[in-house]
């Protein structure tokens, strides 16, 4: 029996995983605070990933461009990438040569990943799919605190709040057993949809506030200007922790609740209600999610929900604050060693020279042969193949033939590649239009670290023996750095020696992991960075925010529109997200028996009426259509449904992919895309 965490969620639920005696494997609950020692559907049914059918076990490469994919050895598959990069390079300079990283490796392979990038590649095109999940509350964090730590105090903390304010996350389904922590406080969840987790804060007499997709923003500050009515504002904290309140409140001021009603259509009494329940309690939080983030307002949105928490004085008093809900598994770890466009380890700024010193005197290079900062994910998608793009594309833990938003762009951006390489662990969507598939380990067969979304440093340990055949990502990177003319000690296949690196590149930087020892993670200590030598940091913020004054700053923001809007050939908004039995891009869990069977197909959830109008009833199939493309989903009928907004699942392949209608439009601080937002319409799929 080995101890470790989940391979889905940031929440990173603690787990034994044992031989079931049959060939097979268990996953049981273990202790662990943040999860309290539950394990959700997903969780339970981990071991199944292990005996994935389908599971790869040798390289697989195209003799030609059409050709289909045929089993090769190692060596040929890593000489035929190396040559190629090499001779791409050596043609078009280093910026041909793409890298895709993923939220969900771990902390040794973002590390790896980045250098690999910008030290045996020497290119600005590398980043990951977590600049569509957390990019817009990383970016509204860094502005107001001058840091980006998900949750900036333990999960724990929840429990002895009296309020909780959950903009756009649907805890209930995507990481149940947070919602432990969520009994004691009055919820009030805002959502479009009546989500589970609205269901359970109505339940339990909170609130559900339920906005037009895209207005979230408008509602906070409605929220805000009812809080100032109520007498609600921290003058005290707002004078002495803050600065920008008065520029902020003058873009306030205009947003009574009748008008917030007006954008938004959340009734001003509900507004007020909110309003009443936060600046009345005596310890609360506000908890951003993918809702409020995914738009092309999302930094300016999660930015007005801060600054209703820094109104009501909650961020580093001790019992309240205000946190993003991490999505991926290492969501918040996945975007602090280097693997973003714009960052070296650290979480260190990549344009910043004293960061560039500093992380080129751990790589032994000179800082400046480090390249700067490259496109962004979706950016970087569009410039594939073309005349200015890469011609090489290297993918590690993404699937975004399913999550890129307009996802039909995507294959052909692929397939004008010279050459593209996805390593992963089954043949996933991606994987299947590769030029080289290398075939890695998955969670329970590896050693390494990950980082939940209250910033604590976890140990993921390997449980069982990899299939003969499989290679770790690190090894990948050892090899393929090898052919590339590197040494092998400069990119290390071992995680212990990675860590070391890694600890001594984060040192003095916001995400400073340099007190992480080996022993201190097998110890399983509550290590939430910053963690210089000495003990870990759990809360943030209780003596100053990171800003050189010390004070959190007010983002001056206002409401705008989405970036498109309902018209009579498409009326409906479309908004999307994730449900219980499945993860991101169903890659893993579509494999997992129990959980394909609880939920086989895409579905489009529509008010009963808005389906009739559409001539559709509940359980027909439906295309739902947009500007970009469209979807086939199952007609499920929803009485508590918004009439004129219509919610998909975004996990399902081929003719069901939610993002073939999403919008690629970017928020111009985050870049990250609209995924909320898009005007649709619904057909009977027979009409086709
Ligand atoms: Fe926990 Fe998330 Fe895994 Fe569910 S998916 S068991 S909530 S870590």
């Amino acid at each position: 029996m080995t101890r470790t965490h989940c391979p889905y969620c940031a929440l990173q639920c603690a787990m034994h995983v044992e031989s079931d005696g049959a060939g097979g494997h268990t996953t049981r609950p273990a202790p662990f605070p943040t999860s309290r020692g539950g394990l959700c559907r997903k969780g339970w049914s981990a071991g199944a990933l292990l005996a994935a059918p389908d599971r790869l076990t040798t390289p697989l490469m195209r003799p030609a461009k059409d050709a289909p994919l045929r089993p090769v050895g190692w060596d040929t598959a890593l000489d035929h990438v190396a040559g190629r990069l090499a001779a791409l390079r050596a043609e078009r300079g280093p910026d041909a040569v793409a890298v895709f990283g993923g939220g969900g490796l771990t902390n040794e392979k973002s590390y790896l990943l980045g250098k690999f990038a910008r030290v045996a590649l020497a290119t600005s095109q590398i980043d990951y799919n977590g600049r569509f999940c957390m990019s817009s509350a990383a970016a509204a964090g860094l502005r107001a605190f001058g840091i980006d730590r998900g949750l900036p105090f333990p999960v724990t903390d929840l429990a002895e709040s009296d309020a909780v304010l959950l903009a756009g996350a649907n805890v209930a389904e995507t990481m149940p057993p947070l919602m432990g922590h969520l009994s004691a406080p009055r919820l009030i969840v805002v959502d479009p949809r009546r989500s589970a987790t609205a269901e359970r804060a109505l339940a339990v007499g909170g609130l559900h506030l339920a906005p037009r997709p895209g207005t979230d923003l408008a509602l906070a500050l409605g929220i805000l200007h009812a809080v100032r009515a109520e007498g609600g504002l921290a003058h005290g904290y707002i004078e002495e922790r803050t600065t920008g309140f008065d520029a902020a409140w003058r873009h306030c001021a205009g947003w009574w609740p009748e008008r917030a009603e007006l954008t938004t259509g959340v009734p001003a009494a509900d507004i007020r209600a909110a309003a009443r329940i936060l600046a009345g309690a005596g310890r609360a939080h506000i908890l951003t999610g993918r809702g409020s983030e995914q738009h092309a307002n999302g930094t300016d949105t999660v930015s007005a929900w801060i600054n209703l928490a820094l109104a009501l004085g909650l961020p580093g008093r001790p019992g309240s604050g205000y946190g993003c809900l991490t999505g991926q598994g290492n969501g918040q770890g996945g975007r602090e060693h280097g693997q973003k466009a714009d960052q070296l380890p650290g979480y260190r700024r990549i344009d910043d020279p004293a960061a560039r010193r500093h992380v080129a005197s751990v790589w032994g290079i000179d800082p400046g042969s480090l390249p700067g900062p490259g496109r962004s994910a979706s950016e970087l998608i569009d410039a594939l193949g073309t005349a200015d793009g890469p011609g090489a594309l290297l993918l590690f833990g993404s699937n975004p033939v399913v999550s890129a938003p307009g996802a039909g762009r995507v294959s052909p951006r692929l397939a004008a590649l010279d050459l593209l390489v996805v390593a992963d662990f089954v043949l996933s969507e991606t994987a299947e239009l590769a030029d080289v598939v290398l075939p890695v380990t998955q969670w329970a067969e590896e050693d390494g670290t990950m980082t939940n979304l209250e910033g604590r440093i976890l140990r993921r340990r390997r449980a069982v023996a990899p299939p003969e055949g499989v290679r770790s990502d690190l090894e990948v990177l050892h090899g393929l750095a090898v052919r590339l003319g590197r040494s092998g000690a400069e990119f290390p296949a071992d995680p212990g020696t990675v860590l070391a690196e890694l600890r001594a590149a984060s040192a003095g930087g916001a995400a400073d992991y340099s007190g992480a020892t080996p022993e201190r993670l097998a110890a399983e200590e509550a290590l939430h960075w910053p963690c210089p030598d000495g003990a870990g940091t759990p809360r943030l913020f209780l003596d100053g925010f990171t800003h050189p004054d010390g004070r959190a700053r007010f983002t001056a923001v206002d409401h705008r529109d989405t970036a498109e809007a309902p018209d009579a050939d498409y009326p409906l908004v479309a908004t999307t997200g994730r449900v219980l039995a499945h993860y991101q891009s169903g890659a893993q869990t579509r494999r997992v028996p129990e959980l394909a069977a609880a939920e086989p197909e895409a579905f489009v959830e529509v008010h009963p009426d808005t389906a009739a109008h559409s001539g559709l009833v509940d359980g027909q199939w439906a295309r739902v259509v947009s500007r970009r493309g469209a979807t086939e989903a199952r007609v499920r009928a929803t009485p508590g449904a918004r009439s004129d907004t219509v919610f998909l699942p975004f996990h399902f392949a081929a003719g069901q992919r939610a993002n073939l209608i999403t919008d690629t439009a970017l928020d111009p601080v985050s870049r990250m895309p609209e995924f909320k937002a898009c005007a649709v319409r619904l057909e009977p799929r027979e009409r086709a």
